[in-house]
């Protein structure tokens, strides 16, 4: 009795295959499996590139746990940063100072929202808020920023980051400051009708 090359897609069982590589089958299911891989060239490649694949994978996750960071990394991270906080009179880097330091303060008083949801109600209060905290947190937050902001560029620059990506990133962070926003004005407004 000779069996079709290829059999109906619809009886291939796809599934168990990725379920017989993991070892997941009962020993009849496997049988079953096999016996079908002998007769579906559609699911012997099939089994052979799903073999590949986690070759592959394993592979590039057992090279992965040989990267090391350099030995001096926090060191040219340190020096590299000293070496570019005169950059950061650039309005470019002051604005993304600035705009970290917006952002920090922004989640510290999210941080607070349970307790302050009201502050969120209306623009106006909020600003009230910000006026509110010390100069000394502010200048604490815009220190932080400042180093973040080195330590990002420092870091980016290393693997040629790209002003574009960087401006993405920007928007895509902004973009969820504003959620959170929105999402704390919205508790807010609901807050006072109940
Ligand atoms: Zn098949």
């Amino acid at each position: 009795m000779s069996m079709p090359a290829t059999e109906n897609a619809n009886s291939c069982p796809t599934t168990e295959i990725s379920a017989y590589i993991d070892g997941e089958l009962s020993p009849s299911e496997e049988r079953q499996v096999e016996k079908h891989l002998t007769g579906c060239s559609d699911c012997t490649d099939r089994l052979n590139q799903q073999k590949n694949f986690l070759f592959a994978l394993s592979a590039s996750l057992e090279s992965e746990k040989e990267f090391e960071l350099p030995k001096n990394f926090t060191k040219t991270i340190v020096a590299n940063a000293e070496s570019r906080v005169s950059g950061l009179r650039r309005p470019g880097e002051r604005f993304t100072a600035v705009f970290i330091c917006a952002a920090l303060l922004l989640f510290a008083l999210f941080a607070l929202g349970a307790d302050v949801p009201m502050v969120f109600s209306t623009f106006g209060s909020v600003f009230e808020k910000l006026i509110a905290v010390g100069s000394f947190i502010l200048h604490s937050i815009f220190n932080i920023s400042l180093s973040t902001t080195v330590v990002v560029r420092s870091l980016f620059s290393q693997i040629a980051f790209s002003p574009v990506v960087m401006l993405s990133l920007a928007v895509v962070f902004f973009g969820i400051v504003l959620m959170f926003f929105s999402h704390f004005i919205f508790r807010g407004s609901r807050a006072r009708e109940n």
